[in-house]
């Protein structure tokens, strides 16, 4: 039974915690916190629940009270009013503030699977980084944590790598390139201005895995991309997600998007890291109070769009091993990166194994949160991961691909301590294992769309498909004014029908169309005989409608851009499917 502590004083570090409380309340914290109705639903979707049976004190309900019951007896009316029947209680002393801590930092990786398995939408997670925040507010923390917020503010990365010896890592790299390819513009670029791309990393890239510089250098260089990297401000991850800092996580992205606008970069695009690519482009611009002028990607999506567009080519048989994917809990449950590393995987891999439960459902690498710079807390981590140890064995792949750089290091830990011998690498390392190498893309394509290639669609049929008749029409000018016969329709069965009586070269396909809708269109074409070797083109304006096309299970478009449709990104996707159908039918006829 908890002592009643209402006439002790209360230390001047718990006084702080309750009144900073107050000002961090929002909307989104207040109704997690009122809307727990303890039916227990999320208890099983924690992995400190899984590995600790029995054990009350890691249950999500259970450590989310821990925070709800100061927030009731100050900030609820039910717990000042009835404070023993809603179970309200006081903070008073510095050892319940360290209890605190062990709750919020050794507890919980803040992978929010609890907030998805809620029914009354309760996002733990969410106020436990506010908790987290607060007691850092008041200097209770563990030392990791202090020690890697510190790097951050002070050197500027969370690695304290410091400024000459980051640019020396890229400079050897560049050289090493330059020398491999033979070409003087095979370059890692520092400070270009004018940009189409700003290249971001994890520090740890620099510090311990520069071989992930390379191979994205590699891409962009194949890929005859305008791009650099900057020479400050270049960290994208932001320790302050982790701590719950929120001045912290404002400095740190300002800091890039300043930069970013300095070089006058149109895009930033941010390495293979889950909790970087959520604080830079989810939480930047609110911690930072800036709005930002340029776009901002995954990298993952930037590799995809570069192999859709042809701008690289890839030969998956460079990749035989058997693979399977780890989706980090920021990547995907945060910012529901779920299918782009998916369709990646399955053009650069020969064998991708799923793992269960996966996207949304599976399990946090348990080195999450910030959990790796805790040693405090190793133990209990590792005895959290044996599920995630569980899930990697049952795939019987023999590497596990991931987009972060934290869940790598979180992965070889549990590898190493449940010998499970699978090694770790990120997509970026596949992509660039299975280029084919190409001398001189650098001149070719950045001059594609170019008026010389006008009349280069002569003699192909293609079928334009979407209910918006103002789309037909301009995407059908595009492609006449290009040479090609081009054929309407206006909805999934006339699409079907004139595909069957028409045969076209390319048939491009709206998804989100009233009546049959494009992916049942897309379905019916692949499982026909007669019109599965019509390559299709999805043009869409809302991305997220792709994963209906993976859940049909049936190959996989032949390209896909995105609506409002550029002229010369059309020109350029149906010029290269064009290409591929055709040397597939030239060695079709070989064989
Ligand atoms: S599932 Fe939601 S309502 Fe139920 S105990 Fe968990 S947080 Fe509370
Ligand atoms: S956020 Fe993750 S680690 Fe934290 S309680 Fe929920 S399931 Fe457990």
């Amino acid at each position: 039974m908890e002592i009643d502590m209402a006439n002790t004083t209360r230390s001047h570090k718990a006084q702080m915690v309750i009144d900073r409380l107050g000002k961090k309340l929002n909307r989104q914290i207040v109704g997690s916190l009122v809307a727990c109705v303890h039916c227990g639903m999320c208890t099983d979707a924690c992995h400190y629940v899984l590995a600790n049976p029995g054990d009350p004190t890691y249950a999500p309900a259970y450590k989310a009270d821990q925070i709800r019951k100061f927030f009731k007896r100050h900030y609820d009316w039910t717990g000042r009013v009835l404070p023993w029947w809603v179970k309200a209680k006081s903070l008073y002393t510095d050892e319940q503030l360290e209890e605190l801590k062990d709750t919020v930092f050794g507890k919980c990786t803040n992978c929010r699977r609890c907030s998805i398995n809620c029914p009354m939408g309760v996002d733990y997670a969410t106020f436990n980084r506010m908790a987290r925040g607060l007691l850092v507010s008041v200097g209770v923390m563990p030392e990791g944590v202090a020690v890697v917020s510190k790097d951050q503010w002070e050197i500027g990365n969370q690695m304290g790598v410091l400024k000459e010896d980051y640019l020396d890592t890229l400079e050897w790299l560049s050289d090493e390139m330059k020398e491999e390819y033979g070409d003087p513009n095979a370059i890692i670029p520092i400070d270009r201005e004018d940009v189409d791309v700003v290249y971001s990393i994890n520090p740890r890239e620099a510090k311990y895995d520069p071989r992930t510089i390379s191979d994205a250098a590699l891409i962009f260089y194949q890929a005859g991309e305008n791009w650099t990297m900057p020479s400050e401000g270049w960290d994208m991850t932001n320790f302050g997600l982790f701590s719950g800092d929120d001045d912290l996580g404002g400095a740190v992205a300002r800091r890039l998007y300043e930069k970013v606008e300095e070089l006058r970069g149109k895009k930033l695009v941010i390495s293979e890291c889950g909790h970087g690519y959520r604080s830079t482009r989810c939480e930047g611009q609110n911690w930072g109070g800036v709005d930002i002028n340029f776009e901002m990607e995954s990298s993952v999506i930037t590799m995809l769009r570069y192999i859709r567009d042809g701008r690289i080519k890839v030969d998956k048989s460079k990749n035989k091993t058997p693979v399977t994917f780890h989706d980090s809990c920021n990547n995907a449950r945060s910012c529901g990166l779920y299918e782009e590393p998916r369709e990646l995987l399955q053009l650069v891999c020969e064998d991708f194994r799923e793992m269960y439960p996966n996207r949304s459902e599976n399990y946090c690498c348990t080195g999450g949160g910030g959990a790796m710079s805790m040693s405090e807390y190793t133990p209990r981590r590792l005895k959290s991961a044996k599920i995630k140890a569980d899930q990697l064995t049952a795939t019987g792949a023999e590497i596990v691909v991931t987009s972060c750089h934290n869940c790598v290091d979180g992965l070889n830990d549990l590898i190493k301590h449940y010998k499970l011998g699978m090694p770790v690498t990120q997509l970026v390392n596949l992509v660039a294992n299975a280029l084919v190498i190409e001398k001189k893309v650098v001149e070719v394509v950045p001059e594609i769309p170019e008026v010389a290639e006008v009349g280069d669609l002569a003699g192909y049929k293609i079928l334009v498909t979407d209910d918006e008749p103002d789309f037909v029409i301009f995407a059908s000018a595009i492609l006449e004014d290009n040479g090609a016969t081009v054929l309407q329709a206006h909805s999934g069965d006339e699409a079907v029908e004139i595909a069957r009586r028409e045969m076209p070269d390319l048939m491009t396909l709206d998804l989100s169309m009233p009546g049959m809708s494009g992916s049942d269109v897309f379905e019916v074409m692949r499982n026909d005989p007669e019109l599965k070797s019509i390559p299709v083109c999805i043009i869409t304006g809302q991305p997220e409608l792709r994963k209906l096309i993976y859940d049909r299970h049936v190959q996989p478009p032949d390209g896909y851009v995105d609506k409002p449709i550029n002229e010369e990104h059309l020109l350029l996707s149906v010029r290269r499917i064009l290409e591929l159908a055709h040397e597939k039918k030239v060695s079709g006829k070989k064989k």
